[in-house]
């Protein structure tokens, strides 16, 4: 846990935020500026800055992300219909907190390319 990191302390429970799962490994919760009628994002309980920061050790960490994203989405109904998982990097690729999440976005019609 980093003291300073957002995401954190909401895995922590130190700052609320609507959780729709968790486990040991990771804390699934509802974006609090929704871009689709479903936007979770799903977040290690570990503190990894960004995806530049993954090691071979977190290999079965993210393979867990996405296990749990596909799960979510089809325990909500929308996995025929299709979503998006999105992890944005870094300043140009749009990241604004600095512990690396995925984004679960579904339940309306995706464009590509994103903006
Ligand atoms: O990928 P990016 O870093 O931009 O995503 C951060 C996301 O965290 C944003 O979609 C923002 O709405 C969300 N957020 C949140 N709860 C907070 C602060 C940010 O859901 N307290």
């Amino acid at each position: 846990m980093s003291s300073d990191c957002l995401f954190c302390k909401i895995a922590a429970g130190d700052i609320p935020a609507t959780v729709r799962y968790q486990d040991d490994l990771v804390v699934v919760f509802e974006d609090i500026n929704p871009q689709a009628p479903t936007h979770l994002l799903l977040i290690p309980r570990k503190h990894i800055p960004t995806t530049l920061d993954l090691t071979p050790d977190d290999n079965a960490l993210v393979g867990h992300v996405f296990q749990v994203a596909a799960k979510m989405a089809t325990d909500l109904g929308f996995a025929d219909e299709g979503f998006r998982i999105v992890n944005n990097c870094n300043q140009a690729g749009g990241q604004t907190v600095w512990h690396v999440h995925f984004h679960l976005l579904g339940q309306r019609q995706l464009t590509w390319p994103p903006g």
